[in-house]
């Protein structure tokens, strides 16, 4: 069995937003209680709507935010409460691709130099070996040597993302942070993006924390698939207990909602009521009770523990689940 790369438990995260004039300021809990391992060289997906605390987990664990309460331990290091000086290492180990590929580069660098910054900032090699650097890792993307010298508005939606991941990859990481790296693709370039980092794991031993909204993407790169819902997790489990065997009612909607490319085949679609509550009140007792179809008079009270489902590794909570 693989060594486990990144262990998360018991993480939390508030943030104060201002109230009205004569209000006290109000707490927003992002982040609340996410427990989750993902062993060397695998996939973890962390999937669910957008406000749900899937990209705020992904920047606590890549240290962009600091975390409230919990641990997160990298390669057996408890990382969660380093000061900045101590996380040099830990810098170079995660790296993060970004969702939108337009922003997160810089428009008046060159590629050349958007790729060679993270080796600038951590490294003291001279310009001419990061460059050598750089134009290896541009060919591994699928991008080349003449792209070097341009700048990223010259290229297609598909061809900065590969400038992403190429940036990302050039510390030669373990951990990479993925926050909705293909939402903002057309479907035909998210498939080979997909593909490309499917490939760039198994070549270099990556492991992925994948964060999207969609559970059709999730599936294709997943080994294990975390459910969100208003800030922790519901459901957890393998891939193929996710997708063949979901216990959680929000995990069943969520899938019921996933088209099948067969006109023939039908699937009931599961409609959930009202908006996402807000995660500056969020609900007493289960916290989806107020959009679950199926709640009990004890999910308004009483929020369900976590159990085990039939699968190792696969847990549920909800007060229905035996
Ligand atoms: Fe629905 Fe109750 Fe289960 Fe929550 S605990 S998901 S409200 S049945």
């Amino acid at each position: 069995m693989s060594k486990t790369l990144l262990k998360v438990t018991g993480l939390k995260k508030s943030f104060s937003i201002p109230a009205g004039m004569f209000e006290k300021k109000k707490l927003l809990k992002a982040v609340h209680d996410v427990s989750f391992m993902i062993p060397e060289g695998k996939t973890f997906s962390l999937v669910g709507e957008s406000g749900c605390g899937k990209s705020t987990t992904g920047r606590l664990i890549s240290r962009l935010i600091e975390p409230g309460e919990g641990e997160i331990w990298l390669e057996g290091e408890e990382i969660s409460q380093k000061k900045e000086a101590q996380l040099k290492g830990m810098r170079k180990k995660v790296q993060m691709i970004f969702q939108d590929p337009y922003a997160s580069l810089n428009p008046r660098m060159k590629v050349r130099d958007i790729v060679a910054e993270p080796l600038t900032i951590h490294t003291k090699l001279s310009r001419a070996e990061r460059y050598k650097q750089v134009s290896e890792i541009l060919e591994v993307v699928g991008l080349s040597d003449y792209h070097a010298n341009r700048y990223a508005h010259e290229f297609s939606g598909g061809q900065r993302q590969r400038i992403g991941i190429a940036r990302a990859l050039i510390m030669k990481p373990k951990l990479i942070i993925a926050d909705e790296p293909v939402s903002a693709l057309d479907v035909s370039i998210q498939a080979q993006i997909l593909n490309l980092l499917k490939e760039l794991q198994a070549e270099f031993d990556l492991t992925y924390l994948f964060i999207s909204h969609d559970l059709s993407v999730v599936e294709h790169i997943s080994d294990h698939i975390g459910v969100m819902y208003l800030g922790t997790i519901v459901e957890s489990g393998p891939k193929e207990v996710i997708f063949s065997n979901p216990q959680h009612p929000y995990t069943k909607a969520l899938l019921s909602s996933i088209p099948i490319p067969d006109p023939k085949l039908r699937r009931e679609r599961i409609i959930l009521q009202g908006d996402l509550p807000s995660p500056v009140n969020p609900p007493a007792g289960c916290r989806f009770h107020t959009r679950c179809p199926v709640a009990l008079d004890i999910c308004k009270g009483t929020e369900p523990p976590v159990k085990q489902g039939e699968t190792a590794g696969h847990f549920v909570s909800c007060h229905l689940v035996e």
